[in-house]
């Protein structure tokens, strides 16, 4: 299985065997509407309601952890539901991100969302998300993005946008074909997309480059969750592009003053057209 976190987790990210729990055969949501007798709905009708407006308006199911692992839907008793402030904020982010980013793979209907307990904080750098996919026993491509229900909350709005943006990052390639065998080829294949860049026609330097930088990363790593998420990008370049996808529905001004510091302001340049044209595909929020 492969597994990607989220730009806010540290060096040795936590690892979840997603996988252990059973695939298919979810029950349908039961419930909606309100109390006939106080025509007023409970907390858990409105969000059963809003998480299935989320639903028909995206190709996105969503559970709790309860849910995924247990193989039912709607719960009152569920201890980690979406809530309200939770839901609103995905709408919100699932207009926000570009349509092939949320493209369910081949084989499968609707990419999963789970809000689940990640932990509370590793290394003083809250968990914000973790993206996995791999083939199931019947052949169908599992496609799992999982949530800090702790991180992921209307009170770090920048930063549950930016984990969001993030996973979705890593279910994306330079073109539009997403198919069972990309997990095992993505590094490659953006390399080669960055190469020109880059300059380096050659794959491994490119993440001799990005080491390069990984130094003075560290030291300023410190500053804010922001830095903290860049140095967190030099790693490898997987985490590089979604690092870049992080940082850039905050615009222009805020991209280049990230990236020029390591890779000037024409590299900067370079990279945020790459960002624009490759990776959102042409939306621009700049
Ligand atoms: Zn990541």
């Amino acid at each position: 299985m492969k597994v990607e976190t989220s730009g806010l987790v540290p060096f040795t990210p936590t690892r979840r065997d997603l996988l252990a729990a059973g695939l298919g055969g979810f029950g349908l949501v039961v419930t909606s509407g309100c109390d006939i007798q106080s025509g007023q709905m409970s907390e858990f009708e409105k969000m059963t309601d809003s998480r299935r407006i989320i639903e028909r308006k995206f190709p996105v199911k969503l559970y709790s952890q309860k849910e995924f692992d247990s193989d039912s839907r709607s719960n009152p008793d569920d201890p980690l539901p979406w809530t309200q402030g939770q839901l609103s904020m995905m709408e919100e982010f699932l207009e926000l991100v570009p349509s092939h980013m949320i493209v369910p793979r081949e084989g499968s209907k609707k990419l999963r969302y789970i809000n689940a307990d990640l932990g509370d904080s590793h290394s003083d750098h809250i968990i914000g998300g973790e993206c996995c996919a791999q083939k199931t026993p019947n052949g169908y491509a599992m496609d799992v993005i999982t949530f800090n229900s702790k991180s992921f909350v209307p009170g770090a709005k920048d930063r549950s946008k930016k984990t969001f943006v993030h996973e979705h990052a890593h279910r994306i390639t330079p073109w539009n074909k997403i198919d069972d065998d990309i997990f095992n080829k993505e590094e490659e294949i953006w390399m080669d997309a960055l190469g020109d860049i880059f300059h380096e026609p050659s794959r491994e330097k490119i993440n001799e480059v990005l080491q390069k930088h990984a130094p003075r990363a560290k030291t300023n790593a410190a500053r804010s969750e922001d830095h903290f998420s860049f140095a967190y990008g030099l790693k490898n370049v997987e985490e590089f592009i979604a690092v870049m996808a992080q940082n850039y529905p905050s615009g222009r001004s805020f991209f280049i003053r990230m990236y020029s510091p390591y890779f000037g302001k024409a590299g900067s340049e370079q990279l945020l057209e790459f960002t624009t044209d490759i990776i959102f595909r042409g939306k621009k929020y700049h």
